[in-house]
């Protein structure tokens, strides 16, 4: 397709294990040129959750954000997805970082994993909280990692000057926001977001195998691959809270 030729997104995407067989199996056929080597200083279990729970929050971060050091950042949702979006702003210098989620367990592990302040959502007080832990300047970047539409709502008008909400969740309920003159005020911005790009996996390879980033804490357990679909059921109603759960075939 015309994104394909171009290096960028595909414009007909399908996704392996979704569109066609190829996830969740002891053997699967791949096309020569998706893929990457380990490298043998990194576990295979590691190198199996990089694509996409640490690749997609990586490509928004660096590509679709493209984040700077000293930036703010908000990051929505801190589970498999949102948790790396935290570490992977830390690593590129982000400060300060907000992490906002309901639940305390999440909020906690956002703090274990660089995040700078964890807030719930629905403190009466919360944009205050927001304004006071920025300066007063509002955020630079505010994360979606939830795809809730109550997210977008909140996490859009707690934006700066100039600042923009990066759609990482997605959702197939409408996009609306509910902010009127200030958003124009303040430019602020939307930008739809979608998995990761090749380069992605392959720079994040590159970084774990260069002692920068250490993805042990995210694998919370491995689960035999018969027993996918209790795996399932614990990531679904967050049973002990799991950030990834490997699979062994
Ligand atoms: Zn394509």
């Amino acid at each position: 397709c015309a994104g394909c030729v171009r290096h960028r997104p595909c414009t007909q995407m399908l996704t392996a294990g979704i569109d066609y067989d190829g996830g969740w199996a002891e053997y699967v056929i791949a096309r020569e040129d998706t893929l990457i080597p380990i490298p043998d200083s990194l576990p295979f279990d590691q190198a199996a959750i990089i694509p996409d729970a640490v690749s997609t929050p990586y490509a928004a971060v660096v590509a679709t954000a493209g984040v700077r050091a000293a930036q703010s950042v908000g990051v929505w949702g801190v589970g498999g997805v949102g948790a790396h979006n935290v570490r992977l702003a830390r690593l590129v210098g982000a400060a300060p970082i907000i992490a906002v989620d309901p639940l305390p367990s999440a909020r906690e592990r956002a703090l274990a994993f660089g995040a700078d302040f964890a807030l719930d959502p629905a403190a009466p007080d919360f944009a205050d909280q927001v304004r006071a832990a920025t300066g007063g300047r509002g955020l630079d970047f505010a994360f979606d990692c939830a795809g809730v539409p109550a997210v977008r709502d909140q996490a859009a008008s707690v934006l700066g000057l100039g600042g923009s909400l990066i759609l990482v969740g997605i959702t197939p309920r409408p996009l609306t926001i509910t902010e009127g003159l200030t958003f124009n005020y303040l430019q602020k911005q939307v930008r739809g977001h979608y998995g990761g790009f090749p380069e992605s996996v392959s720079e994040l390879v590159q970084l774990t195998a260069a002692g920068r980033l250490d993805l042990a804490p995210s694998i919370t357990d491995h689960i035999p691959l018969v027993e996918a679909a209790d795996a399932v059921h614990r990531l679904e109603n967050k049973i002990g809270d799991p950030i990834r759960l490997i699979l062994v075939p």
